[in-house]
């Protein structure tokens, strides 16, 4: 199993990818989560959006179409990783119930 590299505490998912081979992309993803990364490093679903991760994948026109079910999920390209994305909502929605209390 691959841990998630991000430092920062979150709740890590068990789905995790790696960093990308493309130079550039690779610097995208290090500015944004603030962070150098190594080829063995693995970043995790949290910090993605859900349309950033293909779980599906497409082939073909029209009646030759065809829809392929992946076992590991994909990046879609281009997608760059946020440092906290689904802990910061999470930790909002926690404070919410704070207040309440
Ligand atoms: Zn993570």
């Amino acid at each position: 199993m691959y841990i998630c590299c991000v430092h920062a505490p979150h709740d890590a998912s068990k789905t995790t990818f790696s960093v990308p081979k493309n130079e550039g992309e690779k610097e995208k993803w290090e500015k944004a989560l603030g962070m150098v990364l190594k080829k063995s490093h693995r970043v995790c679903a949290k910090h993605f959006e859900t349309y950033d991760i293909k779980s599906t994948w497409e082939s073909g026109e029209g009646l030759n179409k065809y829809t392929i079910c992946l076992k590991i999920p994909r990046l879609v390209e281009g997608a760059v990783p946020k440092l906290m994305l689904n802990c910061e909502r999470k930790v909002s929605n926690d404070q919410n119930k704070n207040v309440e209390v």
